[in-house]
């Protein structure tokens, strides 16, 4: 079909239309490497190579699988829901689902986020008494899932000293826990999909037979379990198996942290002979002068495979960059810039706030609150992870599987029903001794503790039975309301967000059901009773936030730089690029953790087609105290033509330099850094004969106070709170200031 592949430049359409073999397109940012990889699926599926059926795509998030597919429904119509699209995590929810018996599982097991896998492998050191300042318990969580991501069950992890070997047993201990309880996590998600495959003949050969084309968006971000789990399925590259068909970017590699490998790429060419290896230098996506920022600033790292990307858009805005005194300047002016846009008639969902650490968002969404710009987070705090959606699903998760005890323990006694912690432990203890899930033991256990508990298990059977045959959504409403939920948090004082996020809730489970509905393919078996509630409760362990805002609502979207892979925007916020921020404190000590965080600020970098803002703050409130920090490298690594400083650069405040004292008030609403000598007292005559804590008056701005200073000579400036103007930085040399009268 001619549509399908106009506008494809000749490497995207060599790309798309091959014929059908393995394939690795190996390219930057921006320059069409997901659009080639859904054009190529409509492509194989309108030229006969295969049905929808015989397609399996791995995207790197829930947002991206929901787009390919919206774009793939847009280019021609098709039922979608035969193909097999989504994240590693949600294909093997899929899988497991469809054989859950051979996996050892139930049809109904339920999925622990981080949080909840967390929450039980606490629970499981308190009860078997292990001190948790010995192991921490999140430190144990990451050894588990190394081992699992690295393929490796207790017995075959290596263990060379006591206190691994202890580790290993509680990883033993663990696993035991998490069958007893029907729950998996996400890494087991994946290891048993692979062991599944690995043992079972007869699953493995079908899955090999029906998938005739693998492709795999952000290959470089692949561990090596998942490398394994495409090559097991694409029979190892043999004669008659699938077509693996891989898209990627070395320089946009940001997960080593988790057990990525790029050395994926390289095997992936050997083991499957790949003879075809495409690159795409042209950018669609970003002005010259942001791309050109980003070939300068990648151009520092030297583990690369090497390519350089351009771009027949021209130059386009300058790169703003913009130095703020704190945090909290910062978020002021990112609102103000963003609401100066929007009055020029930008679309807020066309601007992204984007930061290296979930922490960073706190401050800019309070400032995006107060100012009543509407946002949504991706990320960080998830719809589906807030306390009181976390609680309403631990009921709907007790109705689908009783014996998952970390929903158990969640709401046994919330709200309130007079379980103390005495009877908990009694329970807990008979629990462990009979080796029985905790809801299996409480009619078994004697006393007030027993009478006490049998009342809330009596109260989950109730709502099992009420709600046998109610649609999902009501099932979600009749839960929320008989558990005490919602009177419980209409009695608290800040419980209004928390019901709206329980009626939200309720929507989602909507939507979730018309979609399901909606879906089903033609011929495919009915829904079992009970799985749609399954699936849901699956659907919100996995997916990242979606229901947070109205889908489609004008809102600006603030993510961490993580989480922007893949996606773009008009405009692009970076802000906090503060050494020890962005780059990271904990990477720079290694020249692989300095590149890994150099490839982050690319990502970021590329993230914007029209105009990029970065930003730095002079003190930062982190972890509780004031910290000062020199200005990010990643800035002194972007060639200053393409810059444009808001705010006069100051050269003795960046990394190249050596630092020098800064002037700075400490008072004025900004918390004085306990760890820093006090600053030199700022003198009057460095403010042209004013002084911090003046009312002053500005000819545009009106009636305001000094709140800060910083700089001397002509390169003084103070920050006046205007009175109707909001805090400013201005110029001292050009401002014309006078004191009030
Ligand atoms: P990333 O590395 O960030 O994931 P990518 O290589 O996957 O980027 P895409 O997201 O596929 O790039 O494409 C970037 C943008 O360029 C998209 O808006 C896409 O629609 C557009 N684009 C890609 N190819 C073309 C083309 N030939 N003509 C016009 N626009 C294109
Ligand atoms: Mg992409």
């Amino acid at each position: 079909m001619p549509q399908l592949l106009d506008n494809l430049n000749p490497e995207q359409l060599a790309a798309v239309t091959l014929a059908p073999q393995h394939a690795l397109i190996l390219a930057g940012a921006g320059s069409g490497k997901t659009r080639v990889l859904t054009t190529r699926i409509a492509w194989l599926i309108q030229n006969g190579y295969c049905s929808p059926q015989g397609i399996l795509a791995v995207t790197f998030t829930n947002k991206a699988a929901k787009e390919m597919l919206t774009r793939l429904s847009a280019m021609f119509p098709i039922n979608t829901r035969g193909m097999w699209i989504g994240t590693f995590h949600g294909l093997c929810n899929r899988f497991l689902r469809a054989h859950h018996r051979d996996a050892g599982l139930p049809q109904l097991f339920q999925i622990l986020d981080s949080g909840d896998q967390l929450a039980s492998i606490k629970r499981l050191l308190k009860a078997l008494n292990i001190d948790d300042e010995k192991f921490p318990p999140r430190e144990l969580q990451h050894f588990i899932n190394a081992q699992k991501e690295a393929g490796l069950r207790p017995a075959a992890v290596e263990a060379w000293d006591d206190y691994t070997r202890r580790r290993v047993e509680l990883y033993t201990e663990y696993e035991a826990q998490c069958q007893r309880e029907a729950v998996v996590d996400f890494p087991e998600l994946l290891l048993r999909s692979y062991e599944l495959l690995e043992r079972n003949e007869p699953i493995r050969r079908h899955y090999q037979a029906r998938f005739r084309h693998i492709l795999v968006d952000e290959f470089q971000d692949t561990n090596r379990l998942q490398y394994k789990w495409l090559s097991l399925l694409a029979d190892g590259g043999r004669e008659g198996g699938a077509s693996l068909f891989c898209v990627g970017d070395d320089d946009q590699s940001i997960y080593r942290f988790r057990g990525a490998e790029i050395g994926n790429m390289r095997d992936f060419e050997r083991d499957f002979r790949v003879e075809s290896v495409i690159r795409l230098e042209q950018n669609y996506r970003s002005h010259g002068n942001i791309l050109d920022a980003a070939n300068a600033l990648i151009g520092h790292n030297t583990k690369r495979l090497g390519k350089n990307l351009w771009t027949d858009r021209g130059a386009g805005e300058p790169i703003r960059v913009y130095e703020a005194f704190t945090d909290s300047d910062e978020a002021r002016w990112i609102v103000e810039e963003i609401q100066s846009l929007v009055r020029d008639g930008a679309c807020r969902s066309d601007i992204a706030l984007l930061y290296r650490s979930n922490a960073q968002s706190r401050v800019l969404e309070h400032q995006l609150f107060s100012s009543g710009v509407a946002y949504r987070v991706y990320g960080g705090l998830r719809f589906f992870e807030r306390q009181e959606v976390k609680h309403a699903l631990a009921y709907l998760r007790l109705i689908a599987n009783p014996d998952d005890d970390t929903a158990f323990t969640r709401v046994v006694n919330f709200p309130t029903r007079g379980i103390g912690a005495r009877s908990l432990e009694a329970l807990q203890d008979a629990a462990r001794t009979w080796n029985t899930p905790l809801y299996q033991t409480v009619p078994h256990l004697a006393g007030k503790p027993g009478a006490a508990l049998g009342q809330f298990v009596a109260l989950i059977e109730r709502l099992r039975v009420e709600t046998r045959d109610l649609p999902l959504h009501e099932t979600v409403d009749h839960v929320i309301e008989m558990s005490g939920l919602r009177g419980h948090y209409q009695l608290e004082k800040e419980g209004q967000e928390r019901l709206e996020n329980l009626d939200e809730l309720i929507n989602a489970a909507a939507n979730f059901s018309a979609e399901v509905g909606a879906g089903q393919a033609p011929g495919e078996a009915p829904s079992e009773p009970g799985s749609v509630l399954a699936e849901f409760l699956a659907h919100a362990s996995l997916e990242a936030g979606d229901h947070q805002a109205d889908a489609g609502s004008d809102a600006v979207q603030l993510m961490t730089v993580h989480a922007a892979k893949g996606l773009e925007f008009d405009v692009v916020f970076l802000s906090g690029l503060e050494e020890e921020l962005f780059p990271h404190g904990n990477s720079t000590a290694e020249a692989d953790g300095l590149e890994e965080e150099r490839r982050l600020m690319y990502v970021a970098v590329t993230r914007a087609r029209q105009r990029l803002y970065l930003s730095f703050t002079q003190g930062r409130m982190l972890h509780g105290q004031v910290r000062y920090n020199l200005r990010s490298r990643f800035l002194e690594e972007i060639p200053e033509p393409l810059t444009k400083w808001l705010t006069p650069p100051n050269p003795r405040r960046s990394y190249v330099s050596e630092p020098s004292p800064r002037y700075y008030n400490s008072g004025a609403g900004k918390p004085a850094a306990p760890s820093m000598p006090p600053p030199p007292p700022l003198r009057s005559r460095d403010l042209g004969g004013l002084a911090i804590g003046q009312a002053v008056n500005h000819p545009r701005f009106g009636d305001g106070v000094i709140i800060a200073a910083e700089g001397s000579g002509s390169d003084a400036r103070v920050q006046v709170k205007f009175a109707e103007a909001g805090s400013k930085w201005l110029m001292l040399a050009v401002a014309k200031l006078t004191p009030a009268s």
